[in-house]
């Protein structure tokens, strides 16, 4: 990339206000350094000034806690929790809260980053924040993990707010944990529906919530087969990853009538050519703690999931499973990034030069935080919509950002991901501007 014109220090994860250029994409980078890699692409292409690169490029907030639970057989254990907000140019920070192994301050940073873009491209009035929790959630009994939300909520409860931040549920995390969330905040502040989303529907959620993220994927899904010369409803389809996003695309993908030849989960995937029908597969899964093992497919593993013959392959899981050493191996004509930032930067510019079209994570999963909005808005106005407003009102605006995205792409000859940073950028590049922030 571009030659670097401004930088103040070595440590560009441990210093705000730095600038620093990322110079050749690879595998090894950070998610952070791989989105700060898109980012700056987009900079260079944008001509963006050096001082707001400088604003852009870094967070505005990080908090980092110690959170001590204890566990149901005595013990105690420390956890380290993150809150970053990225940018508020443009609203409220808003993004989800993560619960697993791989949560460190660099990843929280990278999804804080991603929110900003993605709520900027979907036009929804955000600024970006990410928020996780280092742990196991797979191993922590309900107790443990009602324990470690109530005392991250009362400990990140300083830097949040209804007008200030708004977290919902992301990787480990659900309706549950909203709902411990907002308990937590109102004990403190009084009954502040608004301080959370993707809360269960009956403490304020929305209609249609939990389903947005993989209804999101499958608009873009259709829009994008299309341009590929195919047809949604005739593909065969891929996805790594079986929870929400997963099995929510996994379900509205074969009720239009797509074959899901394959899903995953993180213990592996499952195979079968003629199509799995997905909730027997749910229910397995349920009974046996993972789809491997179904009776009605072969077993494959992860690395073999996203090798399969396929039309559209969707990860929808964690970040950094497509490089360059399986990139030259997929496949699939069309990628769906459903999961944040799962291809290296490195494995990107491969896929590129194969011609396999990549839907980018920042417009494909969007329909989650859209929704999100939606409920931020019912939760303010205590006024509650039908489903099918909450599903026009999303098919609108996807539609909408994708068939932007695709005619940028289309005009300046170049990648839906880098159109798609291109919009969302500039946007917040505008706000920050006319805020007066630089
Ligand atoms: P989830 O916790 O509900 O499900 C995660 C799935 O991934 C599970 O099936 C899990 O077994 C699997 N998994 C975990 N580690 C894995 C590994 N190493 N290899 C393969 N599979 C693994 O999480 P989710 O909410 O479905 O989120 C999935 C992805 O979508 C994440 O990247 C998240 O940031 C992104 N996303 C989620 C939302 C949302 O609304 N939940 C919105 C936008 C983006």
């Amino acid at each position: 990339m571009g030659e670097e014109k401004l930088e103040t220090t070595d440590d560009p994860q441990n210093s705000l206000g730095t600038v620093r250029r990322v110079e050749a994409a690879s595998d090894a980078m950070t998610p952070f350094e791989a989105a700060t890699y898109f980012f700056h692409r987009s900079a260079d292409r944008l001509n963006m000034r050096d001082e707001v690169r400088a604003v852009l490029s870094t967070s505005y907030r990080e908090l980092a806690v110690q959170i001590p639970v204890k566990y149901e057989d005595g013990s105690i254990h420390v956890h380290r929790g993150y809150r970053v907000q990225h940018n508020g140019a443009r609203g409220p920070y808003k993004g989800g809260i993560r619960y697993a192994a791989s949560v460190d301050m660099d990843e929280v940073r990278a999804l804080a980053a991603l929110m900003t873009w993605k709520n900027a491209l979907i036009d929804v009035p955000y600024g970006g924040a990410k928020g996780g929790v280092h742990c196991d959630p797979t191993t922590m009994s309900h107790l443990e993990k009602e324990r470690l939300t109530r005392r991250f909520t009362a400990m990140i409860s300083y830097i949040i707010g209804v007008n200030r931040d708004i977290p919902a549920p992301d990787m480990g995390t659900d309706a549950q944990t909203m709902a411990w969330m907002m308990d937590e905040y109102g004990r403190k502040n009084g009954y502040t529906p608004g301080i959370v989303t993707g809360k269960p529907v009956e403490l304020g959620g929305s209609p249609g919530r939990e389903e947005a993220t993989g209804r999101g994927v499958i608009i873009c899904a259709q829009k994008a087969t299309q341009s590929v010369g195919m047809t949604f409803a005739d593909s065969t389809i891929a996805i790594q990853g079986f929870g929400n996003v997963g099995y929510w695309t996994a379900k509205l993908a074969q009720e239009v009538g797509a074959k899901v030849v394959a899903v995953s989960d993180v213990r592996g995937g499952i195979h079968n050519a003629n199509g799995l029908d997905i909730d027997t597969v749910l229910k397995h899964s349920r009974d046996a703690g993972s789809v491997q093992g179904y009776h009605d497919a072969e077993d494959v593993s992860n690395d073999e999931l996203l090798e399969l013959p396929c039309d559209v392959l969707i990860p929808a899981a964690i970040h950094g499973v497509i490089r360059s050493d399986n990139a030259a191996s997929i496949k699939a004509k069309l990628m769906v990034e459903a999961a944040n930032g799962p291809t290296t930067p490195a494995a990107d510019e491969i896929l590129i030069e194969r011609g396999i079209t990549v839907v980018p994570d920042i417009l494909a999963n969007t329909g989650g935080v859209t929704v999100s909005y939606f409920e931020w808005v019912q939760n303010i106005q205590q006024f509650r919509w039908e489903l099918d407003q909450v599903n026009d009102e999303l098919e609108k605006r996807m539609t909408r950002a994708t068939t932007h995205v695709f005619e940028r792409a289309e005009a300046n000859n170049i990648t839906l991901r880098d159109a798609a940073f291109d919009i969302g950028v500039d946007r917040v590049r505008s706000a920050a501007e006319v805020r007066g922030y630089v």
